[in-house]
């Protein structure tokens, strides 16, 4: 047994009861500090900083530093944590990456992570099925997995794009750019990981032309298609699309059989972003959302947004996994040695990384304990929780009104101020407003937001959209119930009558 009193088992010990015990209702989602507040309040125990000379700290000073942590972060696992697209992550998950942590290796080679490389195998073969990238009854552990792990959705997205540039020229990967000048396009409210992998790729952020979008943030398909013929018309050789199933702010999805048909019309590699959206794929409600994906050459899907899994845990599935070792092999010799034992199971040199957590671990833990019950459990949960909120700022008598509704997880609203009710929000009409209605509207949700963290009630995020500050709530926690989404909305309206009144 191990010692209950080791610095180790009480740190553990602390997680645990977070995990297993969480904070709810009106538990504080955050103890809000200032930069200053928080190095101060370290002091006394191990300090936030670090000497010149640091001696190590007395098992007291480093328990008190860990209690302080834990009081001074935010608790997204709190059901009224709305902030971003992560939240309540599954306690499997959380216990399967600390068991992946302990077991300590690197998914590159089979020789280090035998059962993790199968896992992994697993999991994509699962997923791509899911998908409908494979037959239903396609192998359960294909020797050549239909993809790889890697660390984030961003991440992915430019390995995916690596290997777009590849199809059309796999002497890039050798010679490096000449002066043919690649594009590709993405709809306006795609993901920002399009413009950051254009730059690393040696394109440039101009090598990505944004299409427009309809009021839901989902891409026009007749104007992807002629920004694709006015981009040739222009000299430029487009060479990939990126569909996104689920935008980041309004979960709205392109429609990925248009996307599919331009790609088709004009060679094109087409990328799917599921990063957020992907997991209505478990849904056999919401699954129609990404009718099309099967057609597409690559597939990014963060299991850590939707599905709770600790950050990172994002799926790359490509269509012609083939192409991973050409792209992105480096044949390091005391690494992939040929005449090893097993060498052809490795993944290392199908990847950009070297080390690589074994992320699958935790999924493949999660999917063994809920099933796919479980998984479309928590999708159809998040789907019914923002219905919830549609109708309740629909009855809001003009205290809330919608600029975004969205169709999936995510609602976009505003809290009007009572002089100004009712107010139109919705489908672009807020471009209408006069300009001192709209900066009043603007200015609203920062400083609503700031006394909601301030009294630690809850955390909600905020964004321009159609150019006004507007509410996004949004739900990625099971644990989320209609007396969360009442207490969020009432906390909106208290410091909003607040902010008036000063
Ligand atoms: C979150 C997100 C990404 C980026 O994923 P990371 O894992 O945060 O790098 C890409 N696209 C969309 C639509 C996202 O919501």
């Amino acid at each position: 047994m191990p010692d209950p009193s080791s610095i180790e088992a009480k740190v553990a010990e602390r997680a645990l009861e977070y995990l297993l015990a969480p904070p709810s209702g009106d538990d504080a989602v955050i103890n809000l500090s200032s930069p200053d507040e928080l190095v101060a309040a370290f002091d006394g125990n191990a300090g936030l900083g670090f000497d010149a000379v640091a001696s190590g700290e007395t098992d007291e000073h480093v328990l008190a530093a860990v209690d302080q942590v834990l009081h001074s972060s935010v608790r997204t696992v709190h059901p009224r944590f709305m902030n971003q697209n992560f939240a309540g992550p599954d306690p499997v998950s959380v216990v399967g990456d600390w068991l992946g942590a302990a077991l300590n290796t690197t998914a590159a080679t089979f020789e280090a992570a035998p059962v993790f490389t199968l896992m992994e195998s697993a999991l994509l073969s699962k997923l791509a099925r899911v998908a409908g990238y494979l037959p239903a009854a396609a192998s359960p552990l294909p020797a050549l997995p239909p993809g790889l792990f890697a660390p984030g959705g961003s991440s992915a997205t430019l390995y995916a794009l690596q290997l777009a540039r590849h199809r059309r020229n796999p002497e890039v990967v050798r010679t490096g750019i000449g002066t043919e000048r690649l594009v590709l396009f993405v709809s306006d409210a795609g993901h920002y990981a399009a413009t950051k992998s254009a730059a690393m790729l040696g394109l440039g952020t101009d090598a990505v032309i944004k299409v427009a979008s309809d009021f839901e943030g989902a891409i026009m398909p007749e104007a992807l298609a002629d920004a694709v013929v006015a981009a040739k018309g222009r000299g430029e050789t487009p060479f990939a699309v990126i569909g996104t199933a689920g935008t980041t702010v309004t979960s709205a999805f392109d429609d990925l059989n248009a996307v599919a048909d331009v790609c088709v019309e004009h060679d094109l590699w087409f990328h799917v972003d599921g990063c957020y959206g992907g997991s209505a794929l478990f849904s056999p409600k919401h699954r129609h959302l990404l009718d099309g994906v099967e057609r597409s050459d690559s597939f990014v899907w963060n299991l850590h947004k939707m599905m709770g899994m600790t950050q990172q845990c994002s799926a790359l599935l490509v269509r012609d996994p083939s192409q991973l070792a050409p792209c992105f092999a480096g044949h390091a010799d005391y690494l992939f040695q040929p005449d090893k034992l097993n060498a052809d199971y490795d993944s290392g040199d199908r990847t950009f990384q070297c080390a690589r957590r074994v992320d699958a671990l935790k999924l493949w833990l999660s999917w063994k304990v809920r099933g796919d019950e479980g998984f479309a459990a928590r999708v159809e949960h998040a789907y019914d929780m923002a219905a919830y909120t549609r109708s309740r700022i629909t009855e809001s008598g003009g205290a809330f009104a919608v600029v975004v509704p969205g169709s999936f997880t995510n609602v976009v609203f505003a809290w009007v101020p009572p002089d100004l009710r009712p107010l139109e929000l919705a489908n672009g009409t807020a471009a209408q407003l006069d300009q001192e209605t709209m900066d009043r509207l603007h200015a609203l949700p920062p400083t609503i937001k700031a006394q909601m963290q301030a009294e630690g009630t809850g955390m909600i995020g905020y964004q321009p959209i159609h150019g006004l500050n507007t509410f996004r709530m949004l739900f990625m926690n099971p644990a989320v119930s209609t007396d969360d989404v009442d207490a969020i909305l009432a906390a909106i309206e208290r410091y909003g009558a607040a902010t008036l009144s000063h």
